[in-house]
């Protein structure tokens, strides 16, 4: 942590910030500057004291700005876990080389539209089902999913197919209900930061999907997973599903593909990228699937339903399965390229 002084505060300003660094047992590194000074702590300060520091320090007269050197999360970062993360999901390894895909609707909606869509995704040749029962909606007029009943279709349609699973839970009491349904935990973005329910999920030691949030930042993302590893929860995904930015007039939202690498550098988990409300418009998931294989993502979340013009949420950005079929080969004719198979 850098502490940078203001321009001309006096030396007893600079003293005070150094007797408050030393009366918490640790050593400043005072740092006479041109016009400023800057005063260094160790970086082996604990989360908890860097955060409490910090506030203080902040406000204290003389003081301009603290700088953190090191990242405010520990659990999800590179530095704690060097190699990549790979998540079992009864057998099937993310993050990896394997390109995970996970296919289906937005929402189930009846057994026959998602047990046609899960055949469409098994034929595509994809091993993850995707289907919301409770729905996050702007409105809460819109369709807001079948919920325990749309879980129950979930399980009888894996149980046919053989598929995977991942499903929404959007609150910390249904965490047991939804886990019980499905093999993977999916944290909407809009709910990224709702605590006790990534401490719940932490708990459940349940595969965790967790979405970013439309306008955290990075740090913010990587400490929402921080909780759920924190709760002793070790899998976690990370997944880009596009932020807010300032032109909405094309895309519903704008995919933050250079997420990626970011991640992948900073953290093990395993990064998914979700195409499809990151753009809005089905239109453009496919080359933005592909461009996330290229970025190093260790796999999409796609949506597709069988008739996309019927569709209760999310049609304008859902693949036909002819569609979702042919991104499949071109994944898989992309792959041998970036190391990965599908
Ligand atoms: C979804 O996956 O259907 C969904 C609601 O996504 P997000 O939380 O990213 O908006
Ligand atoms: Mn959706």
């Amino acid at each position: 942590m850098i502490i940078v002084m203001q321009v001309g505060a006096t030396d007893e300003q600079v003293q005070n910030v150094a007797q408050l660094i030393r009366d918490n047992g640790y050593e400043p590194l005072v740092l006479p500057g041109e016009g400023r000074v800057a005063i260094g702590i160790p970086a082996s300060l604990s989360n908890e004291m860097r955060t409490d520091m910090e506030v203080r320090i902040s406000a204290m007269e003389g003081v301009s700005k603290v700088t953190q050197t090191s990242h405010p999360y520990k659990l999800a970062s590179r530095e704690y876990h060097k190699s990549n993360m790979v998540i079992d999901v009864k057998g099937y390894k993310i993050g990896g080389d394997e390109f995970a895909v996970m296919g289906g609707p937005c929402s189930v909606e009846s057994y026959e539209q998602f047990l046609a869509s899960a055949q469409a995704i098994k034929a595509s040749g994809a091993k993850i089902l995707r289907g919301g029962a409770f729905k996050p909606r702007t409105s809460p007029y819109s369709f807001q999913g079948l919920a325990l009943e749309g879980l129950k279709i979930m399980k009888q349609v894996a149980d046919e197919t053989g598929l995977l699973t991942i499903t929404e839970v959007m609150s910390g009491d249904m965490v047991t209900t939804v886990a019980e349904y499905t093999d993977i935990l999916q944290i909407g973005a809009r709910s990224m930061q709702n605590f006790p329910l990534l401490i719940e999920a932490g708990k459940s030691g349940k595969p965790v999907f967790l979405k970013r949030g439309p306008s955290a930042t990075i740090d913010e993302f990587l400490l929402a997973a921080e909780y759920v590893l924190n709760a002793g929860n070790p899998n976690v995904m990370l997944c880009e599903r596009g932020i807010i930015a300032f032109d909405r007039a094309y895309t519903r939202n704008t995919l933050d593909l250079s997420a990626v690498p970011v991640l992948k550098e900073a953290s093990h988990l395993p990064v998914i990228v979700d195409p499809s409300h990151g753009t809005g418009v089905a239109k453009y998931v496919t080359p933005m699937a592909l461009a996330a294989m290229v970025a190093g993502a260790d796999g999409v979340m796609v949506e597709m339903h069988p008739n996309p013009k019927e569709a209760l949420s999310d049609g304008s950005q859902a693949l036909t399965t002819e569609v979702f079929s042919k991104l499949m080969d071109e994944l898989r004719r992309l792959s041998p390229f970036v190391g990965r198979n599908v």
